[in-house]
């Protein structure tokens, strides 16, 4: 079941780049697994997937440290600062940087384990009030204030867009999203790498495909609904 929603993902994702005349392997799809149990997780491992995406810092823990075989896990939702030595040494990515402070803790634990862990920063491009992130115009700004710190590689950024009904709605949001990379890149900035755009999620990964995103995080159409009560 898993596995043939995947493979339906899948197939969008390359529809989507076919629209835009993109590479599908220049798009990475992060299965995002939160709340769901290990053996769904497996379940995926067993067709070949390798990135699933975590919200809450210890589940990301314990999902790693009891997953059959070694696998990366994102690191997507918001981060706080006391949780950060739980995930430091077990996620590739941390996608959700929104302040200096937050930076800095990384940067301390990161060196503990004498490491440089690439992140995102995590954008709030449509500053809805509910939402983390940094605003568009303050982000080269944290940028280039945490492109000091040794232990950190800043990578890219990240956003969630507003929960519309057409997604049609957010394509704007993802088109800016795209050109405030662009220009970030094109600065310059030593020990930045803006090559990621981490964007699009069930309800509208083909149009942030069709914008730039590299990265698309799924979890909806893949493990399904959500029970946040259990
Ligand atoms: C839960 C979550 C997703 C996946 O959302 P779906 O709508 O289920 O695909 C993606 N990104 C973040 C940051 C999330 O918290």
């Amino acid at each position: 079941m898993l596995a043939e929603n995947y493979r339906i993902v899948e197939e969008q994702v390359k529809e989507a780049c076919k629209q835009s005349g993109r590479d599908p392997k220049d798009v990475t799809i992060i299965a995002v697994s939160k709340t769901k149990p290990l053996s769904d997780i497996e379940e995926l491992i067993k067709i070949g997937v390798t990135e699933f995406g975590e919200n809450y810092p210890q589940e990301l823990k314990t999902k790693y440290e009891q997953v059959s075989t070694p696998v990366h896990f994102h690191q997507i939702g918001h981060l706080q600062t006391n949780k950060v030595k739980y995930i430091i040494d077990k996620t590739v990515l941390i996608h959700s940087v929104d302040s200096y402070r937050l930076a800095e803790i990384i940067e301390k634990e990161a060196s503990k384990h004498n490491i440089k862990i690439p992140v995102l920063i995590e954008v709030n491009y449509a500053k809805e009030a509910t939402k983390f992130g940094v605003f568009p115009e303050d982000t080269e700004a944290l940028i280039r204030k945490i492109a000091r710190l040794q232990h950190i590689e800043v990578q890219g950024l990240m956003t969630s867009a507003p929960l519309v009904e057409n997604p049609e709605e957010n394509r704007e949001y993802f088109s800016g999203m795209r050109d405030l990379l662009l220009d970030i890149k094109s600065k310059n900035i030593d020990n930045v790498h803006m090559k990621t755009l981490s964007m699009g999620m069930t309800n509208d990964f083909q149009v942030a495909i069709e914008e730039g995103a590299t990265m698309v995080r799924v979890g909806t159409a893949i493990f399904g609904a959500r029970n946040y009560a259990k």
